[in-house]
Protein backbone atom coordinates (compact mmCIF):
# COMPACT_ATOMS: atom_id res chain seq x y z
CA UNK A 1 0.00 0.00 0.00
CA UNK A 2 1.31 3.11 -1.13
CA UNK A 3 1.85 5.78 2.29
CA UNK A 4 0.36 8.40 0.42
CA UNK A 5 -2.89 6.46 1.50
CA UNK A 6 -1.91 4.91 4.52
CA UNK A 7 -3.49 7.81 6.32
CA UNK A 8 -7.05 7.90 4.73
CA UNK A 9 -7.19 4.15 4.85
CA UNK A 10 -6.51 4.32 8.36
CA UNK A 11 -9.02 6.34 9.36
CA UNK A 12 -11.53 4.65 7.62
CA UNK A 13 -13.78 0.87 7.74
CA UNK A 14 -14.28 0.28 4.82
CA UNK A 15 -17.40 -2.64 6.97
CA UNK A 16 -19.13 0.31 7.41
CA UNK A 17 -18.63 2.86 5.52
CA UNK A 18 -19.15 3.16 1.00
CA UNK A 19 -16.18 5.17 0.31
CA UNK A 20 -13.98 3.51 -1.93
CA UNK A 21 -10.30 1.84 -0.29
CA UNK A 22 -7.76 3.17 -1.39
CA UNK A 23 -5.50 2.61 -4.29
CA UNK A 24 -3.34 4.33 -6.45
CA UNK A 25 -4.75 5.11 -10.13
CA UNK A 26 -2.44 3.32 -12.65
CA UNK A 27 -2.02 5.27 -16.04
CA UNK A 28 -1.60 9.36 -16.08
CA UNK A 29 -3.02 11.06 -19.11
CA UNK A 30 -5.25 13.99 -18.30
CA UNK A 31 -5.12 15.28 -14.95
CA UNK A 32 -8.59 15.31 -13.19
CA UNK A 33 -10.34 17.48 -10.45
CA UNK A 34 -13.41 17.43 -8.21
CA UNK A 35 -15.19 19.10 -5.90
CA UNK A 36 -17.05 17.48 -3.42
CA UNK A 37 -19.62 19.25 -1.37
CA UNK A 38 -19.64 17.81 2.08
CA UNK A 39 -22.63 18.13 4.78
CA UNK A 40 -20.59 16.81 8.20
CA UNK A 41 -20.20 18.19 11.51
CA UNK A 42 -19.51 21.27 9.43
CA UNK A 43 -20.28 22.09 6.21
CA UNK A 44 -17.35 22.97 3.69
CA UNK A 45 -16.22 22.05 0.01
CA UNK A 46 -13.33 19.05 -0.93
CA UNK A 47 -11.42 20.09 -3.33
CA UNK A 48 -9.49 17.17 -4.58
CA UNK A 49 -6.54 17.58 -7.86
CA UNK A 50 -5.24 14.23 -9.45
CA UNK A 51 -1.52 14.11 -8.86
CA UNK A 52 1.03 10.73 -9.14
CA UNK A 53 -2.12 8.52 -8.92
CA UNK A 54 -3.68 10.08 -5.50
CA UNK A 55 -6.15 12.85 -4.88
CA UNK A 56 -4.67 15.87 -3.14
CA UNK A 57 -7.10 17.18 -1.19
CA UNK A 58 -8.11 20.71 0.59
CA UNK A 59 -11.08 21.00 2.82
CA UNK A 60 -12.34 24.72 1.94
CA UNK A 61 -14.93 25.79 4.40
CA UNK A 62 -16.77 28.76 2.68
CA UNK A 63 -16.37 26.88 -0.70
CA UNK A 64 -14.56 28.41 -3.89
CA UNK A 65 -15.11 32.19 -5.16
CA UNK A 66 -15.11 33.80 -8.30
CA UNK A 67 -14.20 37.37 -6.62
CA UNK A 68 -10.03 37.85 -6.63
CA UNK A 69 -10.71 39.58 -3.59
CA UNK A 70 -11.79 36.72 -1.73
CA UNK A 71 -9.48 34.45 -0.06
CA UNK A 72 -10.57 31.41 1.15
CA UNK A 73 -9.14 29.16 3.91
CA UNK A 74 -8.27 25.66 2.40
CA UNK A 75 -7.44 23.27 5.30
CA UNK A 76 -4.85 20.75 3.42
CA UNK A 77 -5.88 16.95 4.78
CA UNK A 78 -4.82 13.37 3.60
CA UNK A 79 -4.39 12.49 0.02
CA UNK A 80 -7.57 10.42 -0.79
CA UNK A 81 -7.73 7.68 -3.61
CA UNK A 82 -8.47 8.66 -7.61
CA UNK A 83 -11.61 6.80 -7.22
CA UNK A 84 -12.73 8.81 -4.70
CA UNK A 85 -14.11 11.12 -7.24
CA UNK A 86 -16.48 8.90 -8.22
CA UNK A 87 -18.13 9.31 -4.63
CA UNK A 88 -21.18 10.74 -3.93
CA UNK A 89 -23.61 9.16 -0.85
CA UNK A 90 -23.89 9.00 2.89
CA UNK A 91 -21.29 8.62 4.84
CA UNK A 92 -22.77 6.38 8.10
CA UNK A 93 -22.57 9.15 10.96
CA UNK A 94 -20.17 7.68 13.64
CA UNK A 95 -17.19 6.78 10.46
CA UNK A 96 -14.75 9.41 9.92
CA UNK A 97 -16.50 12.26 8.28
CA UNK A 98 -19.75 11.01 8.68
CA UNK A 99 -22.96 12.82 6.59
CA UNK A 100 -23.72 13.38 2.91
CA UNK A 101 -21.00 13.95 -0.16
CA UNK A 102 -22.15 15.32 -3.40
CA UNK A 103 -20.16 15.51 -6.48
CA UNK A 104 -20.26 19.62 -7.00
CA UNK A 105 -18.17 19.79 -9.76
CA UNK A 106 -15.46 18.34 -11.90
CA UNK A 107 -13.22 18.14 -14.94
CA UNK A 108 -9.81 18.55 -15.71
CA UNK A 109 -6.49 20.59 -14.05
CA UNK A 110 -3.95 21.95 -15.67
CA UNK A 111 -0.76 23.04 -13.66
CA UNK A 112 0.71 26.27 -14.75
CA UNK A 113 4.78 25.58 -13.74
CA UNK A 114 5.59 22.32 -12.03
CA UNK A 115 3.49 21.27 -9.78
CA UNK A 116 6.05 19.38 -7.02
CA UNK A 117 7.34 22.70 -7.04
CA UNK A 118 4.88 24.50 -6.34
CA UNK A 119 3.82 22.45 -3.54
CA UNK A 120 6.70 22.35 -2.13
CA UNK A 121 7.11 26.33 -2.33
CA UNK A 122 3.29 26.79 -0.89
CA UNK A 123 2.35 28.46 -4.30
CA UNK A 124 0.41 26.00 -6.29
CA UNK A 125 -1.17 27.65 -9.65
CA UNK A 126 -3.45 26.15 -12.07
CA UNK A 127 -5.70 26.41 -14.78
CA UNK A 128 -9.53 24.53 -14.07
CA UNK A 129 -11.86 23.07 -16.70
CA UNK A 130 -14.83 22.23 -15.06
CA UNK A 131 -18.16 22.71 -15.80
CA UNK A 132 -18.60 25.44 -12.57
CA UNK A 133 -15.46 26.21 -11.90
CA UNK A 134 -13.02 27.60 -14.69
CA UNK A 135 -10.05 29.65 -15.44
CA UNK A 136 -7.33 30.41 -13.38
CA UNK A 137 -6.75 29.71 -9.90
CA UNK A 138 -4.11 29.35 -7.35
CA UNK A 139 -3.38 27.78 -3.74
CA UNK A 140 -0.92 29.44 -1.53
CA UNK A 141 0.16 28.31 1.51
CA UNK A 142 -0.81 30.24 4.81
CA UNK A 143 3.07 31.96 5.91
CA UNK A 144 2.62 31.24 10.01
CA UNK A 145 5.46 32.40 12.23
CA UNK A 146 5.82 29.45 13.81
CA UNK A 147 5.97 26.20 12.35
CA UNK A 148 2.08 24.65 13.40
CA UNK A 149 -0.70 24.84 11.31
CA UNK A 150 1.66 24.56 7.87
CA UNK A 151 -1.34 22.82 6.76
CA UNK A 152 -3.65 25.90 6.57
CA UNK A 153 -3.75 27.40 2.59
CA UNK A 154 -5.62 29.46 0.86
CA UNK A 155 -7.86 29.10 -2.10
CA UNK A 156 -7.65 32.08 -4.38
CA UNK A 157 -9.45 33.18 -8.19
CA UNK A 158 -6.61 34.83 -10.25
CA UNK A 159 -7.55 37.95 -12.44
CA UNK A 160 -8.62 36.23 -16.11
CA UNK A 161 -11.83 36.66 -17.67
CA UNK A 162 -13.61 35.14 -15.71
CA UNK A 163 -13.37 36.51 -12.48
CA UNK A 164 -16.51 38.42 -11.23
CA UNK A 165 -17.13 40.65 -8.53
CA UNK A 166 -19.41 38.26 -6.08
CA UNK A 167 -18.49 34.58 -5.07
CA UNK A 168 -20.31 33.00 -8.27
CA UNK A 169 -21.25 30.15 -6.60
CA UNK A 170 -24.24 29.74 -4.86
CA UNK A 171 -26.82 28.99 -7.44
CA UNK A 172 -24.96 25.44 -8.09
CA UNK A 173 -27.03 23.34 -5.33
CA UNK A 174 -27.33 20.17 -7.38
CA UNK A 175 -25.21 17.47 -8.30
CA UNK A 176 -23.23 17.62 -11.41
CA UNK A 177 -22.66 13.88 -11.61
CA UNK A 178 -26.58 13.27 -10.82
CA UNK A 179 -28.31 16.23 -11.33
CA UNK A 180 -29.31 15.28 -6.91
CA UNK A 181 -30.00 17.86 -4.33
CA UNK A 182 -28.63 17.18 -0.86
CA UNK A 183 -31.57 16.26 0.40
CA UNK A 184 -32.00 13.52 -2.67
CA UNK A 185 -28.35 12.01 -1.81
CA UNK A 186 -29.50 11.79 1.84
CA UNK A 187 -32.28 10.15 1.15
CA UNK A 188 -30.96 7.39 -1.73
CA UNK A 189 -33.45 8.81 -4.26
MN1 LIG B 1 -14.88 16.30 3.61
Amino acid sequence: MSKDLEEYNKKRDFEMTQEPKGKLKESNDSLRFVVQHHIASSEHYDFRLELNGVLLSWAVPKGPSYNTKDRRLAMKVEDHPFDYRNFEGTIPKDQYGGGTVMIWDEGTWHPLGDPEEGLAKGELKFKLEGSRLIGNWVLIRWKMKSDQKQNRWLLIKERDDYAKDHEGISEFNTSIRTGRSMEEIREDK
